[in-house]
């Protein structure tokens, strides 16, 4: 088939590696130059929303998706009307609103935080009472990776600068003892896939490492229950993961969703015998069987800001190393390392050697 994705970063261009064997064509829109998945595919440099693309697309391509979720929903619902899209735009317009993400997961019993729609000063200091440290003010809108958020004890003018450039919603603060994520593949009905859930460590907002498998069965049921009310709610097509906290007193919390494979499911490339990339190709081209799916004990660490020198890598355990091929910038996410062990107690072992040398 042929595949256009929108957005040609790391994302796309681990599908793309990841289901070389699927003889698939890939096109990739991205407005920007060199992006890691156009060493790989014919890559359309233009805006998501240029005209002229969307309808090279409708009569090159078979099936849309994407590799981030800020798209233009209005170019994926002309798509819509010609090709398939993979997630629907429907799904993508709800994970591009914390508001409505939110909203959702209440409608469909989705255990979340408290949270208010919030839209100046007067209405944030009402709503908290003289609790201020005990929420976190955020934007509905592009706040990934901890972005557009502050908690609400920050200055005055810091909060007042945030809610007069973005629409907001604050969050009570969850006393969490963990975040894990469910990755979820669906192609239809009958075939649905979960991994087990993930164990994520984040600093400052963003995925630093994450472990596989989080163990716990009572919860593995809640995540992939309230995952599969998502999945059919949308009548998602492709790879959605859903992040958690897991509450001091045991309870999963959804925090948001993405509506595509994920940061957190990359040790899925060694550490299982389907990856969720070659799982969300083959959900979009309609290529998902029930062949059973292998897993072993992983770990993966982001590689943020700086690439490790040889020296680093070298000292490391049997690991694989991805780069992304980006230039160096504090924060950006370049590559990541994943090892793979017989069991949970050597990835135990070795996580204090990898933080030594990869905590940036
Ligand atoms: P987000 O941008 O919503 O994914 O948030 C990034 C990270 O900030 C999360 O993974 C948590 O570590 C932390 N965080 C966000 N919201 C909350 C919350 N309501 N309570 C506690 N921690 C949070």
């Amino acid at each position: 088939m042929k595949i256009a994705i929108f957005g040609a970063g790391q994302l796309a261009m681990m599908m793309i590696e990841e289901s070389s064997k699927l003889n698939h064509d890939f096109i990739v829109v991205d407005p920007t130059q060199n992006p890691p998945a156009s060493k790989h595919a014919k890559h359309l440099q233009t805006n998501y929303d240029e005209q002229k693309t969307l309808d090279y697309i409708v009569a090159n391509c078979d099936v849309a998706t994407i590799d981030f979720e800020n798209v233009d929903i209005s170019a994926m619902r002309y798509l819509e009307k010609k090709i398939k899209v993979f997630p629907p735009s429907q799904a993508l317009e709800v994970c591009q609103d914390r508001l409505l993400e939110k909203n959702l997961f209440r409608k469909l019993n989705i255990n979340v935080t408290e949270y208010k729609e919030i839209k100046n000063i007067s209405d944030l200091k009402n709503y908290c009472q003289g609790n201020e440290s005990r929420y976190l003010l955020k934007s509905r809108r592009f706040g990934y990776d901890g972005k557009n958020q502050l908690k609400c004890n920050s200055k005055i003018d810091l909060l007042e600068n945030l809610l007069s450039e973005c629409s907001c919603i604050i969050e009570k603060i969850v006393d969490f003892s963990t975040e894990v994520s469910l990755v979820c593949t669906r192609q239809d009905n009958d075939n649905i896939v979960f991994y087990p859930l993930i164990e994520n460590f984040h600093k400052d907002g963003i995925l630093k490492y994450s472990k596989f498998p989080y163990i716990n069965s009572e919860l593995q049921d809640t995540a992939e229950m309230y995952g599969r009310e998502l999945l059919n709610y949308f009548n998602y097509v492709g790879v959605l993961v859903v992040e958690f906290f897991v509450s001091n007193d045991g309870k999963l919390v959804a925090n948001e969703m993405a509506p595509r494979v994920h940061n957190s499911g990359h040790w899925s490339i060694e550490g299982s015998s389907r990856s969720q990339f070659e799982l969300h190709v083959r959900a979009i081209t309609g290529d998902l069987d029930k062949k059973p799916i292998n897993f072993k004990p992983s770990l993966m660490f982001n590689i943020l800001s700086k690439y490790p020198d040889d020296n680093i890598l070298n000292s490391l355990h049997l690991h694989y190393f991805h780069s992304y091929d980006k230039e160096e910038r504090n924060l950006r996410k370049l590559g990541h390392i994943t090892t793979t062990k017989n069991n949970a107690e050597q990835i135990e072992s070795i996580l204090p050697e990898y933080l030594k040398l990869l905590d940036n």
